[in-house]
């Protein structure tokens, strides 16, 4: 790291001057390189990075490209650094930061808006509208660590304090990894209406935020929480996170077993998670009128929606970009109080040596992999799927 004015390091923490980063290149190619550390600025710290998980998204940026923009475009063959959903420990500090210390262990959220558009102060931070915005002459200061800006599939990253969420000693470097995902299912919850207790919700799409989407719903006090989706081990996963009943759409129409165990009645609301081509019709027919559908999935391609349908019964659609609103703190809240184990869905870990064998388990599904997470400083012990 390059000494700057008003920067603080302890000796405890020796900051390296390079470190390893893998860099993204042609789509689907990663190369392990050496980078400069970064020099944390004003409202930042330097985080050493200790674990990184590998979000679906990660995947659809090296082989694909969007969600990321670097300088504009895509992010191939730019020394681009994908990964975003980590955790670590604050070795440096910028100048004037004493929200946090040295040698604190933290969890990150991704989006560092600009701060200064009218979604930032509206605490829409995932939808600034300077998204990107943040080189050369039109620097609007907003940075998405592994979007716009340099990721965390390396061993040090600079953090905006405002992404920065601290944690328990007691939470291991693995679970910490997964509360950004968890406030994902929080942000959606929360738009949705906040505060669900003994409302009805129905998850479509066991992936990582479907799941922790069941565990939140169910630790706001949601009754009844139905889960849908294909996979018979995910959906036992969805039960021991708290579902209270699970359908796979393989066996039975999804909309019919909704309102068959809510009573005959739609829901208040989905959370849906699947992407799947008709999931926004169904979705619509599994919420009661009036109710409340967010989409945190989406298909590949524009598909054909009932809009009669939602008009008729007054339903109201939601889409949700990452995690707003500090939803990622009351994530962690509740995982620190121990109200669901988000470790359920973690499945293997590997060393940040072997990103690429990771991001294979991760993209093929190997061993029913759901979250794979890196660790730095070589800790390779992998931990296998429960069956
Ligand atoms: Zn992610
Ligand atoms: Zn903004």
């Amino acid at each position: 790291m390059r000494a700057a004015p008003g920067v603080r390091t302890s000796p405890d923490f020796p900051v390296p001057d390079t470190m390893k980063a893998w860099v993204l290149g042609d789509p689907g190619q990663v190369a392990l390189t050496d980078k400069p550390v970064p020099t944390p600025k004003r409202a930042e710290v330097l985080v050493r990075i200790d674990a990184v998980a590998i979000c679906a998204t990660d995947l659809e940026i090296i082989w694909h490209g969007p969600p990321a923009s670097i300088q504009g475009g895509f992010a191939f063959n730019k020394n681009f650094t994908p990964g975003h959903e980590y955790m670590g420990t604050v070795v440096a500090l910028g100048p004037g930061v004493d929200e946090y210390r040295i040698g604190q262990r933290v969890t990150v959220e991704i989006h560092a808006g600009c701060g200064q558009c009218k979604r930032c102060r509206e605490g829409m931070y995932t939808a600034c509208h300077n998204y990107g915005l943040n080189y050369g002459e039109v620097d609007k200061g907003h940075r998405a660590n592994g979007f716009t800006t340099d990721g965390g599939f390396c061993e040090y990253q600079v953090n905006n304090i405002n992404t920065l969420v601290a944690i328990p000693d007691a939470m291991s470097d693995e679970e910490a990894t997964l509360v950004v995902t968890a406030g994902t299912a929080m942000y959606g919850l929360t738009e949705l209406g906040g505060l669900v207790a003994g409302e009805s919700v129905v998850v479509t799409g066991p992936g990582p935020i479907g799941l922790l989407g069941v565990a939140v719903a169910k630790a706001m006090g949601a009754q009844p929480v139905i889960l849908t989706g294909t996979r018979d081990n995910r959906l036992k996963t969805g039960l021991e996170l708290g579902a209270d009943h699970v359908v796979n759409v393989r066996n039975e129409d999804a909309v019919e077993a909704v309102r068959r165990l809510n009573g005959g009645k739609g829901v208040d609301y989905v959370l849906e998670c699947s992407g799947a081509p008709n999931a926004v019709n169904e979705a619509i027919r599994m919420v009661n009128r009036g109710g409340k559908v967010c989409l945190a999935a989406f298909p590949h391609e524009q598909v054909p929606v009932d809009i009669a349908h939602i008009v008729r019964n007054n339903i109201y659609l939601y889409g949700i970009r990452g995690e707003g609103k500090s939803a990622t703190h009351r994530a962690e809240a509740f995982m620190s109080q121990k109200r669901f184990d988000a470790t359920k869905i973690h499945t293997h870990t590997f060393a940040l040596e072997d990103l690429p064998t990771a991001l294979r388990y991760a993209r093929e599904r190997i061993e029913d992999a759901i979250k794979v997470v890196v660790k730095a400083k070589g800790v390779a012990t992998r931990k296998m799927a429960a069956e």
